[in-house]
């Protein structure tokens, strides 16, 4: 299932991650609530932990975040929207810019990465909006352990 998000500018990890997960999600730490109703528009979920957010998007598809912990932020969306690890892209998007990242030859990255990341990796991808260029070590082991730990009460629950 596919989700699209926004999330109010008090949640900047929650959201980052919510890319790193490779979810389209809009956020922007200086808009004012009303600019925010905006972006919001009808089909995105409102994730927020302001109780002030929270009642005047009332009759909005909506998730509270009760946590001051990332992973525990993280589970919350996860659980509540019933996420599966499958419905997730896992970095396939620029996560500052909220797009998606495309393939791009590896001679046309020469130059752009450190030589030491030229020499020993083969897939790269970049945004085309910021030009930053990621390839599979930008993902450090420990983003995909939190992955798996986002989803381990899951497993935890099923057959
Ligand atoms: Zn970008």
């Amino acid at each position: 299932m596919e989700h699209l998000f926004a999330v109010d500018r008090s949640l900047g990890s929650l959201a980052k991650w919510l890319r790193v997960l490779g979810f389209d999600t809009v956020y922007d730490p200086n808009i004012s609530t009303s600019q925010f109703d905006e972006l919001l528009e009808d089909h995105r979920v409102l994730i927020t932990r302001t109780i002030k957010i929270q009642k005047a998007f009332e009759s909005h598809n909506r998730v509270f975040i009760t946590s001051n912990f990332l992973l525990e932020q993280l589970k919350q969306v996860v659980d509540h929207l019933g996420i599966k690890l499958a419905d997730i892209q896992p970095f396939s998007r620029c996560i500052r810019c909220n797009l998606p990242i495309e393939e791009i030859r590896k001679k046309d990255v020469l130059g752009l990465v450190p030589d030491y990341i030229w020499e020993t990796h083969d897939l790269f991808n970049r945004c085309h909006q910021c030009r930053r260029v990621y390839w599979s070590g930008t993902h450090t082991e420990r983003s995909l352990k939190t992955i798996s730990q986002i989803f381990n009460s899951e497993k935890a629950n099923s057959p």
